[in-house]
């Protein structure tokens, strides 16, 4: 049977590794780090962290369900209150316009804004609108003389869903893609009980009941072409031999691996996009405040907090509480102390106006600074990775950095499923 290597084994590399395992294809992974990647969490004095993904968006159009059903992986949903979701606006909350009623009740937009927003969602819906990919939705917005208001809230929008302080920069194609596939769930946002953890371990299993091996802190430092395959080594020099390789760690890292020449040329331009990329603080609490609200986002600062216990108890010990704060942020600032600074305070200052008495109550705390969100940001002048290279079908790529439907780690699930069917 000929062997396919995997290198990297965050969700994209652990899926594909799956599905072709399930195949009866002999599939060898190797991984660097923590099996998991960006999707791992950690535990701190008995509070469960994510260090990166924590919601599914549109899980009943998901390409995460598809995997989900086929590998049979035993995962329980927990969704998301819309009626929770609030969005702070003028010093006061109102209802997040997740879904229609939400709509109905939000004061974001109001009298023929209301009409003219409900109307965008309708046109999406119906494919009327397609936008362009040469245009921006920002410029769309303007071509188009869409109400302040409206826009507003459209961007608002997209910067939630797509981790971005600049959701004007999204090309109107990819926005209004996301939108129609989004607009049609009925089920805007869920949780994975346990956390993603779970997802790790269920598609470790099906890897490993078919047959798969893992190599496990396993840093792969060259890829070389050998006799119609490939060759794979490692940083103790150890070498491994493959038919055909899955490269499933992103541009910036595989451009420290020596591949082959045609490879780096390929790859070069994607190495250099810039990625979305976010400030998190998670505070573990105790004792739990109780709110009417379970997530909270400040369009002002563009920050939200959710309160993940109210989904997943098991991930705090009794009576505790794990809060987690995104705030969104701009490349071209980040290497500023100033400016990471004034995003802690942001931090702190959402969670002192809707969980006063928080600081009081504090166990445990943890910053990510810079958190890679998305490898390849969906922004003007920037484009996903293909899966294939055009000449070659002995590599291939799978990630958040690839192409494929969806946004974060469903690009990673639907770039995966991608590779296992040419692959089949
Ligand atoms: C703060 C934050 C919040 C997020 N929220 C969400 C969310 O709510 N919903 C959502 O869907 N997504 C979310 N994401 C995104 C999600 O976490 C990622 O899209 C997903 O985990 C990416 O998986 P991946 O396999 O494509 O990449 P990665 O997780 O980056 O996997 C790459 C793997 O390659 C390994 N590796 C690297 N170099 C080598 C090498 N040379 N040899 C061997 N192995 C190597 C690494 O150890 C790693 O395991 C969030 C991310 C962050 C950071």
């Amino acid at each position: 049977m000929e062997k396919i290597a995997v290198v990297g084994g965050g969700l994209a590399g652990l899926s594909v590794a799956a599905l072709l395992a399930d195949q009866g294809k002999e599939i060898h992974l190797y991984d660097a780090g923590l099996l998991g990647g960006r999707a791992t969490s950690q535990v701190l004095k008995g509070f469960t962290f994510n260090y990166g993904a924590h919601a599914v968006y549109g899980r009943d159009q998901s390409a995460l369900r598809s995997l989900i059903k086929q590998l049979k992986l035993n995962v329980t949903w927990l969704d998301f209150s819309s009626s929770k979701a609030k969005y702070e606006f003028a010093g006061h909350l109102t209802a997040a316009p997740a879904n229609a009623l939400g709509l109905l009740k939000t004061e974001l937009v109001e009298g023929t804004d209301k009409v003219r927003f409900t109307w965008e969602v309708v046109k999406t819906l119906l494919s009327l609108e397609r936008g362009e990919s040469e245009v921006s939705i920002g410029d769309w917005l303007v071509q188009e003389k869409v109400e302040d208001d409206v826009s507003r809230l459209m961007l608002d929008l997209a910067s939630s869903n797509f981790f971005t302080s600049e959701p004007e920069n999204i090309p109107s194609s990819v926005y209004f893609a996301y939108y129609r596939k989004l607009f049609r769930t009925r089920k805007p946002v869920s949780y994975i009980a346990g956390g993603w953890q779970t997802l790790i371990d269920e598609l470790e299993r099906v890897l490993t009941d078919n047959g798969g091996e893992i190599h496990r802190k396993t840093k792969i430092t060259a890829v070389e072409q050998s006799g119609g395959g490939y060759r794979l080594r490692d940083r103790q020099k150890k070498e491994w031999p493959a038919k055909r390789v899955i490269l499933a760690i992103p541009p910036r890292e595989m451009r420290k691996v020596a591949l082959p020449l045609p490879i780096q040329h390929f790859i070069e331009p994607y190495a250099q996009f810039e990625p979305a990329e976010a400030l998190v603080y998670d505070v573990g609490i105790s004792p739990y405040i109780d709110t009417p609200f379970s997530y909270v986002f400040d369009r002002d600062h563009q920050v939200f907090v959710t309160d993940l216990s109210h989904y997943d108890a098991s991930i705090s010990p009794k009576e505790g509480q794990v809060l987690q704060v995104v705030a969104y942020l701009d490349h071209k600032q980040i290497s500023q102390a100033t400016y990471i600074e004034e995003k802690v305070r942001h931090a702190h200052d959402l969670l002192d106006h809707h969980y006063p008495g928080w600081r009081d109550r504090l166990v445990t705390e943890r910053t990510m600074k810079r958190a890679i969100v998305q490898e390849i940001k969906w922004k003007m002048g920037q484009r996903p990775l293909p899966c294939f290279l055009e000449a070659d079908t002995s590599i291939a790529f799978v990630g958040d950095w690839c192409e494929g439907e969806g946004q974060l780690s469903e690009l990673s699930f639907s770039s995966a499923y991608t590779v296992s069917r040419e692959w089949q």
